[in-house]
């Protein structure tokens, strides 16, 4: 079974804990608030009042044997450098950090965390996206230029068309990668594959395209 150690316990913490568990995984949670990890301890599979940039307390749980470590320390910026730090010298695999400020996710990518989420700012972007393309109903940043993204066809003119009539990839430049039929079927878009209305398509291509071909579809 996987097991995953979360440090800091403030509501990003404790929700990724509580969704970890929900799917039983093993979680280990480390805050250094004795009220915070009360509240855990019929929750959590193990919990520790510690001081994580205390290297001697992640040494012990040996915090290199996880599946993943999350830092979820936001304001003390100070710990947060700190302990991420000597977790990614651990070894550990699957380091995610939470940031709040831009500087401190420059700070932990020199680190070397594999992956730092600024819950506001990203829960943000989405709004905004979603907001300006109610048509995408999900987006992904593939680069700074690529992006995949889910929308659904509602234009009569692509109704019944194969991907190789509709020809998307000539005309708009977006990639079809997966489709979600309205009957309840799914498939890989291959040319073969037959499109229609209210079916949910999965799509790759540039930012740009993809808000264009949106207002299309
Ligand atoms: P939120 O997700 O609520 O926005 P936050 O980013 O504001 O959280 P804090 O509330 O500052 O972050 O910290 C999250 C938790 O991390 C707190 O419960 C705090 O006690 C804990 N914490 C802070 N420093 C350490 C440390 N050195 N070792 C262990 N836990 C710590
Ligand atoms: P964050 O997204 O940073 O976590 P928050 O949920 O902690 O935000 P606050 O910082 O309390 O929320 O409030 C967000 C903003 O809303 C602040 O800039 C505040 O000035 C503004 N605000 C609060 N109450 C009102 C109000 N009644 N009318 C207009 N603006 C308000
Ligand atoms: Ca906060």
């Amino acid at each position: 079974m996987k097991s995953f150690c979360v440090i800091g316990l403030g509501r990003f913490g404790s929700s990724v804990v509580r969704s970890l568990v929900k799917n039983n995984y093993e979680v280990v949670v480390i805050d250094t608030d004795a009220k915070k990890i009360d509240d855990f301890k019929d929750i959590a599979t193990h919990v520790m009042i510690a001081d994580a940039t205390d290297e001697r307390v992640l040494k012990n749980i040996e915090i290199d044997k996880f599946d993943g470590v999350v830092i979820a320390i936001g304001q003390n910026v100070q710990a947060s450098i700190l302990t991420t730090m000597i977790v990614v010298e651990s070894g550990a695999r699957n380091v995610i950090a939470k940031a709040t400020t831009d500087v401190q996710v420059k700070v932990l990518e020199k680190i070397g965390a594999d992956r730092i989420i600024q819950p506001e700012k990203d829960a943000g972007n989405r709004v905004a996206d979603n907001l300006a393309h109610p048509d995408i109903s999900d987006y992904l940043d593939l680069s700074d230029d690529y992006s995949f993204a889910k929308m659904k066809v509602r234009n009569i003119k692509f109704d019944g068309l194969t991907l190789f009539q509709a020809n998307l990839t000539q005309t708009y430049r977006v990639n079809v990668a997966f489709i979600n039929k309205t009957d309840g079927t799914a498939s890989i878009g291959r040319h073969d594959t037959k499109i229609g209305i209210g079916d949910i398509l999965y799509l790759v291509g540039t930012k740009t395209d993809i808000e264009k071909f949106s207002e299309i579809i």
